[in-house]
């Protein structure tokens, strides 16, 4: 079978909250200012209780809305392939399995939780939502949720990608959202910013300032996160769930589990549904990518660390790499954030998780040889993910093993990004561990 497809009454319609399976449990968000456990009033003035609830739940199982799963039904449940041609190109015996979350009306994984976000908000009474956005992936997704549900949403968009990127801008005013280039002259602190530096190419936590700020000021607004908090974590264990159903159909059971990793949530999503049968005792190896340029788990420091520059979000207790670190101007927008997420990070530490680095000229040249091979182009983020099942796959070509990797999703929105590839305008780029070591000693005293 070249593809397993379930119906739309096979779709799971529980998430699964792999909390209460951590083995040694996850430590409290703290107040940035008190250094106290942060208690749900304060994180109520931008997000609802339906998601503050999820974010701290001890329920395995909870209840997917039936108007979220409605929109679900819009793209999902999404196909899980196998890579024929992928392996014959390699010579490999081993099988490799993709979940793709390319298939969303945005191309990737991200609306399994802007559906809900949006979802929970409005049950709430919210009227706007505020959200920050690199390349525009999470910007489009919550475009499209917030214009389902009535909402009004305005996206900080990083300066750069707003001018070099204007697509996803362009899909996110189709969805009728307001896209400004952060830093802007909307926030305090983007205007303090451009008074200091008119000409910054503006960055992630910068407008994650901007949104937060923004949200806090307006009675009607909340702001919402695209990835490493809980409840996003929670939101994407949908493609877990169904793919374990759909390799079990497949007659098959994946040895190593993969995923590419920005703020964490598609990998995090795709094998935490496992981590039960990993506790019985299964053996299965769940490996996470992350770009070389931006290291959080493997070049980086366990922490309590701020989510932004401006240090207005509670501290977590994650891989980071400084909330000032910048990030080189990889292509890979969506892997270019400094923290990871406490979940992952929990799984890390625990040795469950085993984090791998990788550089991007060997993942465009597996980006290349997919889209050749399976004939879809992958994201610049997702090349990480292949990358990763080709070295999988290629530590010992004879040996039968079972790869599972989420395609988190395709890139014809950035075909930029291929264009320098193909041009030789790109080049591998490591970031010097005496840089990390300095952001990484302007993390806040704690404890
Ligand atoms: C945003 C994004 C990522 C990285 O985010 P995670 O939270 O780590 O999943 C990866 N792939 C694509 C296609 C993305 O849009």
């Amino acid at each position: 079978m070249k593809k397993i497809i379930l119906r739309e009454d096979e779709m799971p319609t529980r998430w699964y909250n792999v909390i209460p399976d951590i083995p040694n449990g996850l430590e409290p968000p703290l107040d940035p200012e008190t250094l106290q456990p942060v208690g749900p009033e304060k994180l109520a003035a931008v997000f609802p209780m339906g998601l503050l609830e999820q974010e701290m739940s001890q329920e395995r199982f909870i209840d997917i809305p039936q108007e979220v799963l409605e929109i679900y039904k819009i793209w999902r449940p999404s196909p899980l392939v196998r890579a024929y041609k992928l392996e014959e190109a390699l010579g490999t015996k081993a099988k490799i399995f993709f979940k793709n979350e390319g298939v969303s009306p945005v191309g990737s994984h991200k609306p399994n939780s802007a559906v809900p976000q949006a979802y929970y908000n409005k049950r709430e009474g919210v009227k706007r939502l505020t959200t920050e956005t690199g390349a525009g992936q999470w910007g489009s997704a919550l475009s499209m949720a917030a214009s389902r549900f009535g909402l009004e949403c305005k996206v900080y968009m990083v300066r750069v990608s707003y001018d070099q990127k204007p697509y996803r801008k362009f899909i996110m005013q189709t969805f009728g959202a307001e896209v400004a280039a952060s830093p802007s002259m909307d926030t305090r602190t983007g205007r303090a910013i451009l008074a200091r530096d008119p000409d910054t190419p503006g960055s992630l936590g910068i407008a994650i300032s901007e949104a937060l700020e923004d949200a806090s000021a307006h009675d009607d607004t909340n702001y919402a996160l695209g990835s490493v908090l809980n409840h996003v974590v929670l939101h994407q264990s949908i493609t877990g769930l169904e793919a374990k159903k759909q390799m079990e159909i497949a007659g098959e059971y994946p040895d190593v589990i993969i995923g590419c990793c920005g703020g964490g949530s598609n990998f995090a999503g795709l094998m935490v549904p496992f981590i039960p049968d990993y506790l019985d005792g299964k053996k299965i190896e769940f490996i996470g990518y992350e770009p070389a340029s931006c290291p959080s788990m493997t070049g980086g420091k366990l922490a309590y660390d701020s989510g932004d520059v401006a240090m207005m979000t509670p501290l977590l207790y994650m891989y980071t790499l400084g909330h000032d670190f910048v990030p080189p101007g990889i292509h890979a927008g969506g892997l270019r954030y400094h923290g990871m997420a406490p979940i992952v990070s929990a799984l890390v530490r625990d040795g469950i998780v085993i984090p791998k680095a990788v550089h991007q000229m060997e993942c465009f040249e597996a980006g290349i040889l997919f889209a050749k091979t399976e004939g879809i182009i992958p994201a610049p983020e997702t090349t990480h993910a292949i990358r990763g099942a080709i070295i999988e796959a290629m530590k010992d070509p004879k040996e039968p093993k079972t790869i599972l990797f989420n395609f988190s999703g395709h890139g014809l929105i950035d075909m930029a990004a291929y264009d320098n590839y193909l041009n030789g305008k790109l080049s591998d780029y490591s970031y010097p561990q005496e840089q990390i070591d300095a952001s990484l000693a302007r993390l806040p005293k704690v404890g």
